[in-house]
């Protein structure tokens, strides 16, 4: 068969105190290790998946973008990344509902076997998802972007932008992507996007602080958001040790809020999922291979 569905190899799992987050490093048929996570709320899982063997984007408070680009991961890996969790569960795999393309890598950089993935996921004789429980998340490839405008029809699943800044200077030295498709660009394909589908964008922005979680940088957001259908994720940084970033304290995130309040754009705020894990991108693979080392 074309592309098949390998079975990866756990070679570490790591279980928030809560039981809620569960993070396995997996490895695939080449040696190549990837790491997958598995959420619950209420009684619902959700998959986080990898789309690349690490990433070449380089986003600064990332510790996968530290690791660099390895590879990327064939429609059979990163669905084999869902039947993983779904053996892992057992009896409970009918509770596996949704599916987000937010772990290792940057899927509009492997566009192709992403929507190959998509397809599987939502076969009929496979998983059968519906397609609005999938969301891919991305740090804002245009032509990506353009290109999930044109399959919408087929495959309308959601669309993520990891954007965690609203000003090109601070993009810039946040997510080296932003240099090649700076923000007035990323939100024309935006704004294309949701002339075509009709459907809202949710924003995802990790609080970091001193850094983006200012009043300046709230009303910059305001400015590009006000006039589309959006949804933004305030997201307290998950610290790791060899990262110059911290964590934005709990009251500058409720005054980023009160801004994006004021001009009617709807928001969460999210508690910080999986600390005390390393549930961070990157984090359980780095760890594991400093043990190693
Ligand atoms: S945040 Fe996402 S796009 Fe950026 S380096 Fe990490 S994996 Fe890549």
């Amino acid at each position: 068969m074309d592309n098949p569905i390998v079975t990866p190899l756990l070679i570490a799992q790591e279980i928030s105190p809560d039981g809620s987050t569960q993070k396995h490093l997996l490895q695939m048929s080449d040696g190549a290790q990837i790491e997958s996570v598995l959420l619950r709320y209420r009684e619902r899982f959700t998959v986080c998946a990898s789309t690349q063997v690490g990433c070449a984007c380089g986003c600064g408070f990332c510790a996968t973008g530290r690791m660099g680009f390895v590879r990327q991961l064939s429609a059979g890996e990163i669905v084999s990344q869902v039947r993983h969790f779904q053996g892992y569960l057992g009896d409970q795999a009918g509770r596996l509902s949704n599916v987000v393309f937010m772990g290792m890598g940057e899927p509009l950089l492997n566009t192709e076997q992403t929507l190959k993935a998509v397809e599987r996921l939502v076969d009929p004789h496979g998983l059968a998802l519906a397609p609005g429980r999938i969301t891919l998340s991305t740090a804002g490839i245009v032509p990506g972007i353009l290109c999930l405008a044109d399959v919408h029809p087929r495959w309308p699943i959601k669309l993520a932008i990891s954007l965690h800044a609203a000003t090109d200077d601070l993009r810039n030295s946040l997510m080296p992507v932003n240099r090649a498709y700076p923000l007035p660009q990323l939100f024309d394909a935006v704004r294309q996007y949701t002339d075509r589908t009709r459907r809202r964008v949710f924003y995802e922005w990790v609080m970091i602080k001193g850094i983006n979680d200012t009043q300046e940088q709230a009303h910059a957001l305001t400015g590009w958001l006000q006039d589309l259908p959006s949804h933004v994720n305030l997201i307290q940084l998950n610290p790791t040790s060899d990262s110059q970033y911290r964590p934005a304290a709990p009251q500058a995130m409720a005054d980023f809020a009160s801004v994006l309040d004021a001009h009617g754009i709807p928001h969460t705020v999210r508690q910080r999922r999986g600390s005390g894990i390393r549930a961070g991108c990157g984090q359980l693979f780095t760890q594991s291979h400093h043990v190693c080392n």
